[in-house]
């Protein structure tokens, strides 16, 4: 096709910039699903290298990976990997408080009552209990047990080396027809008559065309924001963390199937255990903490000796404004960034490298179906930011960041869903979020946001029948988890990864 048309022509060639988790994301997604109808290049440089974090997941992620054919088993050899039941939120409400957060369903409601609120009536009838008593996810967490062979069964994601993931998802991709190109990006060109990109030339002089162009070269936006100048939205008026520093360190025990995010008097820290390693890093606000220091405290508190020397992450919390512009869509980082918490942006590039093949232009780029994604990946975004906005405000630290967080003023979007929980202790969950209603309950809960009463028809239940109902859920749970494994035991028989694959890994960090 002439490329001088690429904005209303069709499109076969499609070109990557970028080739860390969300470049070859895409490349393997686009050449699994498009094979023979499209020319996919990806370009990267070894020289740039990649951010080098982002190994906690969430559980969508195992159906995009069936959906790509990826063997669980080969995949977690492949990346040295291991489970994750949830996140254990360590002195967040208050130095010395843990939560957690279970990816998993707590109890069991009814349509219009999810089971909070018989929780909560519970309570007020006398009946003391955990909340996390009645999620699977929870109870394995507390215990440190993981298994895939229980009744009911667990909802899990992932930790992963992210070096090892990039490699497989390459090996796949390019096993798919795509073509890798080793090289820097020196310039991108654009078309005369409507800016769109027309080309990328490398340094050493080779010129790659497209029809469409995929900006992954993470936060530099080389092509949607230093050649379209797209423009971002800032949140960190809302978020105060903008910089993290980063570290592996050998594993001291074995690992633990959940994120440790543990918070500091101005951030969080992050514990991923993988089979060979740790993966740490201290997320801070440069308001409130130097880089000197924040690199201090993480080689303080980290449990191992590290295995490389710490890197710096700046990082700017927020959204490029518009995700595809003319012809160019910004995956990953180059799209924007929420911030770690919660480990979002993979899953976030995932949704959006789907949203991107269910709209795929191969006719041409409509402007209808851009603005449909555009809007489509703010909603995301924005439910994602609330959530993770929650985890600052609700506090109850006296460290000047966190008495910032708490008194500072909320997004509507969030402000609304504080009054209803406070007024009618409703969790409530938008169509098509990520984060359910358990896991609002969970975190509102676990930083001791005082909810509302519950809601009336979980009265209409006597003493004796809310009894044998909370029993009934609990009893299957406590009876799956005292038969389940160390997650250890369980990797050891399932996916242990060789140990030529860790010292790939490393060599890759
Ligand atoms: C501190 C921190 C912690 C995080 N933790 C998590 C987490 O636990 N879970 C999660 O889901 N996400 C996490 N993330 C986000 C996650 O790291 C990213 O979503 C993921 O790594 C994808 O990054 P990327 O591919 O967009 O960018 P990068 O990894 O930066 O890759 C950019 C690519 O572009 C290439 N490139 C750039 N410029 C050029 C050029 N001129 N020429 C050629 N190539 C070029 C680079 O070589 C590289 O291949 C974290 C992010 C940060 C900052």
């Amino acid at each position: 096709m002439n490329v001088a048309n690429a904005s209303q022509g069709r499109i076969r060639k499609v070109v990557i910039a970028g080739g860390g988790t969300a470049g070859w994301l895409a490349g393997c997604a686009l050449s699994h699903q498009f094979r023979d109808q499209l020319d996919i290049t990806l370009v990267e440089s070894e020289q740039i290298g990649t951010v080098g974090v982002g190994e906690s997941t969430v559980p969508p992620i195992r159906a995009f990976h069936r959906f790509l054919q990826i063997d669980e088993q080969e995949f977690l050899q492949a990346v040295a990997g291991t489970f994750k039941l949830s996140i254990s939120f360590e002195n967040w409400r208050r130095p010395g408080d843990r939560f957690i957060h279970p990816f998993g369903t707590i109890g069991q409601g009814t349509w219009a009552t999810p089971f909070h609120h018989f929780w909560l009536d519970s309570l007020r009838r006398g009946m003391p209990s955990d909340l996390g008593d009645f999620c699977l996810e929870s109870v394995a967490s507390r215990a440190d047990r993981f298994s895939l062979q229980t009744q009911p069964q667990v909802n899990y994601a992932y930790h992963f080396d992210a070096g090892l993931y990039a490699k497989l998802l390459r090996r796949k991709a390019e096993a798919h027809g795509l073509r890798r190109v080793e090289g820097k990006i020196r310039e991108v060109r654009q078309h005369a008559h409507d800016g769109a990109v027309a080309a990328l030339v490398l340094e050493d002089g080779q010129v790659i065309e497209g029809d469409l162009f995929i900006d992954c070269t993470g936060f530099r936006g080389l092509l949607t924001e230093q050649t379209l100048h797209t423009g971002y939205e800032d949140w960190n008026e809302w978020l105060p963390s903008d910089r993290a520093v980063a570290v592996q360190t050998e594993s001291v025990g074995p690992p633990v199937p959940y994120t440790r995010a543990i918070a500091h008097e101005a951030g969080w820290r992050w514990h991923i255990a993988l089979q060979h390693r740790v993966g740490c890093g201290l997320v801070f606000s440069s308001r409130h903490m130097s880089d000197d220091e924040a690199q201090s405290k993480l080689l303080r508190d980290v449990d191992g000796p590290p295995l490389r020397d710490p890197w710096l992450v700046p990082f700017r919390s927020g959204r490029r404004l518009k995700a595809w512009n003319k012809n160019v869509v910004a995956l990953g980082l180059a799209s924007g960034f929420i911030e770690p918490l919660e480990s979002t942006s993979i899953h976030l590039t995932i949704s959006a490298v789907v949203r991107l093949i269910q709209l795929f232009p191969s006719d041409g780029i409509s402007p209808t179906l851009v603005d449909l994604y555009n809007e489509v990946s703010r909603q995301e975004m924005e439910h994602v930011r609330d959530f993770i906005i929650l985890h600052y405000h609700a506090n109850q630290r006296d460290e000047p960041m966190w008495t910032a967080c708490r008194e500072m003023a909320l997004p509507e979007s969030l402000a609304v869903r504080l009054r209803a929980w406070r007024e009618r202790a409703h969790a409530w969950q938008d169509p098509g979020e990520l984060f359910r209603v358990d896991s609002w309950t969970s975190v509102l809960m676990g930083q001791g946001i005082q909810p509302g009463a519950p809601h009336p028809l979980a009265a209409a239940i006597n003493d004796a029948d809310l009894r044998t109902l909370l029993t009934r859920l609990r009893q299957p749970i406590e009876q799956a988890v005292a038969t389940m494994p160390s997650q250890a035991s369980f990797i050891e028989q399932y996916c242990k990864a060789a140990p030529q694959v860790w010292s790939r890994g490393a060599a890759v960090a």
